[in-house]
């Protein structure tokens, strides 16, 4: 069994992949080629935004945009505590400081409350600047926006959506990657919607923010690449990885976002008297990129995990360790407020397999055996 099946994928997808390749080989035109801007034009209309700015992978469509904002030296950064590590690398990376915000032991995704202390923590010590607030829709459920908004507003700072996980998803009508005032998104292979190495997209409605976008993402470029107006980066998505995601991205709108929500609800329906299942808040719906279940403690997870294992099922860890524990950020490069909720749920995690081609019965036997360990748990 696969844990996040891409050969199935592409063996569904083979014919339209194959000869949109070709098709790439046979043009010659391996960087920006039409279909380039096609994809874009495409995922900013599904999205809803104005402008949607291809790049070479979801951690660099970070880095962009916190260089159009100028976020460096001085400058503080909100962060959740339990997520993927480029969410703090970024900031970490253009001189800021991340401050490590607690997150919602129901959903997942940053807090508001702990946000708030985190904001007004900094501000109090009065040595940074706090200036962007990034949040995560972690496994594919978009963050708590309505209550970041507030936050955001009433302190003045800028939101950036890490959407990596969260494309796809939505609160209400509104589409992930569009909550941000600068949203990124990630084709990871593995991510709800995936190329076939890396790839990445930032989303805007502003037009000044897009110009530089495109600038800095081209060698700080001005009127063409050889006229260089400002420092920027090498970060395109190649000819090769749009024209994958052309025909994945109309597999994800015509069945796949539906199939693997399906294959969520059934986890939900058949565990949820055994673990504690992911939430997902009314009105919100997720892409599903990961389906994350809470165990009682380290000592039942690891144990459920490595049943699951020799019974040839896979499972994964998202995330053993908090953000603000990684080695990288152990001097005082960081600054941390409580965060009990993700010193939890880095314990007590634990991801099935799921993906929009998964088989009921193989799905089945992933929900057997979950039931089979607690049975055999009881007799002890
Ligand atoms: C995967 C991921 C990224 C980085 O994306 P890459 O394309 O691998 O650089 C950033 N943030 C989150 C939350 C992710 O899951």
């Amino acid at each position: 069994m696969q844990f996040r099946d891409l050969r199935k994928q592409y063996q569904i997808l083979k014919q339209d992949i194959d000869k949109e390749i070709q098709c790439v080989l046979t043009d010659g035109n391996y960087i920006s080629g039409y279909q380039v801007e096609e994809l874009e034009k495409q995922l900013a209309e599904y999205v809803g935004t104005k402008y949607c700015i291809s790049c070479g992978n979801g951690t660099d469509a970070l880095s962009l945009a916190l260089m159009v904002w100028n976020v460096g030296a001085g400058d503080a950064v909100f962060v959740p505590d339990f997520t993927f590590f480029a969410s703090g690398e970024t900031p970490a990376y253009r001189g800021a400081v991340p401050i490590f915000v607690d997150v919602e032991k129901d959903t997942f995704n940053i807090s508001p409350t702990s946000l708030e202390h985190a904001i007004i923590k900094v501000k109090e010590e009065g040595k940074l600047n706090p200036k962007v607030i990034i949040a995560v829709d972690l496994f594919g459920q978009p963050a708590d926006y309505p209550e970041i908004k507030k936050i955001a507003e009433k302190y003045n700072l800028l939101i950036l959506e890490d959407g990596a996980q969260g494309f796809g998803g939505r609160i209400g009508k509104q589409r992930a990657c569009s909550f941000g005032d600068i949203s990124t998104t990630s084709f990871f292979p593995a991510k709800p919607l995936g190329c076939y190495g890396d790839g990445g997209a930032i989303f805007t409605d502003q037009d000044e923010w897009a110009q530089l976008l495109k600038s800095y993402q081209v060698h700080g470029k001005g009127k063409n690449k050889y006229d260089n107006v400002r420092i920027g980066v090498n970060s395109r998505l190649d000819t090769l990885q749009a024209a994958v995601l052309l025909v994945k991205l109309r597999a994800f709108k015509e069945y796949e976002l539906n199939a693997v929500n399906q294959v969520a609800e059934r986890y939900t329906q058949s565990l949820k008297e055994f673990v504690q299942i992911p939430e997902i808040k009314a009105n919100y719906y997720s892409s599903w990129a990961q389906y994350s279940i809470l165990l009682e403690d380290e000592e039942m997870r690891n144990s459920l995990q490595s049943y699951l294992k020799e019974k040839g099922i896979p499972t994964m860890v998202y995330y053993s360790k908090p953000m603000s524990q990684q080695t990288a950020f152990r001097g005082d490069d960081c600054i941390k407020v409580e965060l009990p909720v993700t010193e939890q749920l880095c314990q007590q995690i634990l991801a099935l397999p799921l993906h929009p081609y998964m088989e009921t019965e193989e799905q089945e036997r992933v929900i057997d055996h979950i039931k089979e360990f607690f049975s055999c748990k009881e007799r002890i």
